[in-house]
């Protein structure tokens, strides 16, 4: 988690920081048993059931699998960009609005929000709420952001648009945080700073799915599928919840409450085995593949058994 302060968690009257929320949560799955490994996941079969999971030294076999590898916001690469203190990460930088904007060191300031998409034109309209002034930055002289959104930033008196404007820098200081932005002019070259005390980066999210490509549905940026009311994946057995499945809502608490639908739709699913898998097979809640033609049985310890009706 990147955020420091979470001022729109529920039960938190006066806010949490993020990674005190974060040993909250693991502590209270704990209580409950919850066995936690830390590993990178570096290669995920799910062609067959139980799923194979690989890390650096392990092998892991799953019954069902939980997707739940978020999104990453998207950043420019452009100096004073990254985390303090090697930039202003965290120190007037941000990539959420609807986190870090409502903060004291946001309030009645002049704010910067690079991009123009919707997600710019949203942090944007967000913004001034608190701010004095918001600068929407964008490379372009037109927005890829849909007309509703476009029309109520251009709506906004607060707001004031610097078209062909490529960030070169982030200036600030330690002490004082960003102070400015150095911006080149797309049509003539030109550089030329704007003075701002914090900058957005609104420039897309994208979802953390690169490991599972070509193996689950997603779709064109990305965003694993899941099917309507549940979080079921087109994949029996593997179900997707928080940021990696929706492009749209992205809060901590929207996360936790798709989460917990995963949980409940795993657990159904454990209940109800054995499934039909994409390839046609079955597999039991033991492991064993019952094939195609239904004729055969391949036990969890691969032991290949005709599959005849049990006579009383
Ligand atoms: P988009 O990909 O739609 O827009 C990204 C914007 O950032 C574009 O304007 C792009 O410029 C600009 N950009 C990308 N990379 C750079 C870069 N390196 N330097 C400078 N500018 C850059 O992403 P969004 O997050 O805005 O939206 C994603 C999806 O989520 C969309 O489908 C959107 O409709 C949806 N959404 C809907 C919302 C709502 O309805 N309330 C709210 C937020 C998102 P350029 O245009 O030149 O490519």
């Amino acid at each position: 988690m990147i955020t420091t302060d979470v001022e729109n968690y529920p039960g938190f009257a006066k806010g949490i920081e993020g990674p005190e929320l974060m040993t909250e949560f693991r502590k209270q799955a704990e209580r409950f048993g919850t066995e936690f490994l830390e590993e990178w996941i570096t290669k995920v079969d799910l062609k067959d059931r139980p799923f194979t999971l690989y890390t650096e030294n392990k092998i892991i076999k799953a019954e069902t699998l939980i997707i739940a590898s978020g999104a990453s916001a998207k950043w420019l690469g452009v100096p004073g960009e990254a985390k303090t203190p090697n930039g202003f990460g965290g120190n007037g930088v941000s990539a959420c609005a609807t986190c870090d904007g409502p903060l004291p060191a946001f309030r009645n300031k002049r704010l910067v929000v690079v991009g123009g998409g919707d997600t710019a034109m949203e942090e944007a309209t967000f913004l001034t709420r608190y701010a004095s002034k918001v600068y929407v930055v964008h490379r372009r002289d037109k927005l890829r952001a849909s007309k509703i959104m476009q029309e109520k930033a251009f709506r906004n008196e607060k707001i004031e648009f610097v078209w062909n404007a490529d960030v070169q820098e982030i200036l600030g200081t330690a002490e004082h945080g960003v102070t400015g932005v150095r911006l080149r002019n797309a049509s003539d070259g030109e550089h030329f700073t704007l003075d701002c005390e914090g900058v957005f980066i609104a420039i897309g999210h994208r979802p953390n799915t690169d490991l599972f490509k070509g193996q689950i549905d997603m779709d064109t940026v990305g965003y694993v599928r899941t099917n309507g009311h549940s979080t079921a994946t087109n994949i029996p057995g593997v179900f997707a919840c928080g940021d990696v499945q929706d492009s749209v809502y992205r809060q901590a608490v929207t996360a936790a409450g798709t989460g917990c639908m995963s949980a409940l739709d795993a657990e159904r699913f454990l209940d109800h085995l054995p499934v039909e898998m994409p390839s046609g097979e079955e597999v039991t809640i033991e492991g064993e593949h019952i094939t195609v033609d239904r004729e055969l049985i391949i036990t969890a310890t691969g032991e290949v058994i005709p599959n005849e009706p049990v006579l009383e």
